[in-house]
């Protein structure tokens, strides 16, 4: 693997970024479900980016309640176990949105699968414009096709919408040369690139699809701690916090 130093990230703050917040990440202290003390948590921090002026995309995922790869079988085809783990996706985007306006931070809850009763739904140019407004967009039903994953939905997403980033929040502090859980001397590296981060096995960060959008479309990922506090406000204001695949 190489490790690329000395980094070499922006040193004025992103604009527009997309914050991928995963199943596990919203289950917080749980095994599954949403832990609201955990989302107004997180909530504040998102707050912090958007009174900075950072404009916040967020797209949401669903493998605390379903992820079709892993239902599929036993007479549960996987177009349909896709199309229930985007309906996990909605489950954690209505009520993230719940809370992050119980917070005072002005959101739109936009779905991509059709449920206008519950969700608005997503049209670029109306995500455009409440993103230019100040408000948070979350993202319901990833990119609302099957066989896709909400990472590679938030690839695509940033892309549609112009983001400068892929911010994935993970409870990990970065990418590590190898797995720090079963090798003492594993090092943390500030920066890898795109082949590195697809061809290495110890690195298993992303989907080969999303890093193949990002990488062809030369759209940068910063995978960090967002449990730790000031995190996601650091990356968005260009500093070296966790690693940056590019
Ligand atoms: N999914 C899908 N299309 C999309 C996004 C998601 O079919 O554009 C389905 C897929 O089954 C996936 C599930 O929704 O497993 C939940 O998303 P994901 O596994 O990415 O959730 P996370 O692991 O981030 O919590």
């Amino acid at each position: 693997m190489t490790i690329n130093t000395p980094d070499e990230r922006i040193q004025q703050p992103y604009s527009r970024v997309l914050l991928k917040l995963s199943g596990e990440q919203l289950s917080g202290q749980f095994d599954s479900g949403i832990d609201a003390e955990f989302c107004a948590w997180m909530a504040e921090e998102v707050k912090k980016v958007v009174d900075s002026g950072t404009q916040v995309i967020i797209m949401v995922g669903g493998g605390n309640y379903a992820r079709g790869a892993q239902l599929a079988g036993h007479g549960i085809r996987r177009v349909t176990a896709d199309h229930i783990g985007m309906l996990a996706t909605m489950m954690n985007a209505l009520a993230l949105t719940d809370i992050f306006e119980s917070c005072d931070i002005r959101t739109r809850c936009l779905s991509n699968i059709f449920a206008e009763q519950v969700a608005e739904p997503f049209v670029h140019r109306l995500a455009n414009n409440h993103l230019k407004k100040g408000r948070v967009v979350i993202v319901a039903g990833g990119i609302g096709r099957p066989y896709l994953t909400t990472d590679t939905a938030a690839v695509s997403l940033a892309l549609e919408l112009d983001c400068q980033a892929v911010l994935k929040a993970t409870k990990v502090d970065g990418v590590y040369d190898k797995d720090p859980a079963k090798h003492a001397d594993a090092v943390k590296v500030s920066t890898i690139s795109f082949q590195d981060a697809v061809t290495d096995d110890a690195i298993k960060v992303m989907d080969t699809a999303a890093l193949g959008l990002a990488l062809e479309h030369n759209l940068p990922i910063i995978i960090f701690d967002a449990t730790k506090a000031d995190n996601i406000l650091l990356v968005t204001q260009g500093n070296a916090v966790g690693t940056k695949i590019h």
